[in-house]
């Protein structure tokens, strides 16, 4: 077998025992598994092992504008999701690339994303993050942010979708820890939502702890480096 061969295996494998867990959590949660969608983060990954997982999987992750375009460029089919923060001079090129930005800290990048999507005609799928934990090393709104800032944000809608919000769990060998951040900001949204947007989207949930998130409501997980684990 090739070099090539092997890691197609590999990563074969390693996406099914993602989606079986998966489909194993939402079990255990009583929900439907066609609710909770898996991107495939790519960050780290090399160009080959995204070829092969392309074979296999069609919803994909970057974090920076600039390789997401590149690797867009590359497999057009694939529909690509932009997960990391995002400079206001980058709006351009993430509008013309991403299907989803998972990413809005801020409304200051909010509002430069509903004039470009308003100048150019496209209405990009938007979630908002929230540092639910106030982490320093993490961007984000804050939950009294966000409210604060409701009005302001909703005022946008008619240039973007805004499908939901996005968080991150402190890394933390607990579980429990990642779970009751997942729980505040399934939380957070039900507060939200019904006021003027429905916020259907929850993008929570990462290799060390898509699980937990799934069972607190996840409708899109970010999962990288299990999906390429055993390459190198
Ligand atoms: C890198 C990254 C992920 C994926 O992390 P893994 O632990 O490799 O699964 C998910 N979300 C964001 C925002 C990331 O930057």
């Amino acid at each position: 077998m090739s070099e090539q061969q092997d890691a197609a295996t590999i990563i074969r494998n390693n996406l099914r025992a993602v989606r079986d867990r998966i489909l194993a959590a939402c079990d255990r949660a009583g929900r439907c598994a066609s609710t909770v969608q898996l991107v495939a983060v790519t960050k780290y990954a090399e160009w080959e092992w995204v070829e092969a997982l392309a074979v296999q999987h069609s919803v994909f992750g970057e974090n920076r504008p600039q390789q997401l375009a590149e690797r867009a460029a590359q497999l057009p089919k694939v529909e690509w999701h932009l997960i990391g923060q995002l400079q206001r001079n980058k709006v351009r090129l993430a509008l013309a690339h991403a299907t989803v930005i998972h990413s809005i800290d801020s409304l200051r990048l909010l509002r430069k994303i509903a004039t470009v999507a308003s100048e150019t005609g496209r209405r990009p799928n938007v979630l908002l993050e929230v540092n639910i934990a106030g982490e320093e090393s993490k961007s984000g709104f804050s939950p009294a942010e966000l409210t604060a800032a409701w009005s302001d944000i909703v005022a946008v809608q008619q240039d973007v979708n805004i499908t939901g919000l996005m968080g991150m769990a402190p890394a933390s060998p607990d579980t429990e820890v990642a779970r009751s951040v997942f729980r505040r900001l399934a939380e957070l949204r039900d507060q939200l939502a019904g006021t003027e947007l429905t916020l259907p989207e929850l993008s929570m949930g990462m290799s060390g702890d898509f699980e937990a998130a799934v069972e607190e409501g996840s409708t899109m997980v970010r999962i990288g480096s299990r999906l390429f684990e055993g390459l190198t």
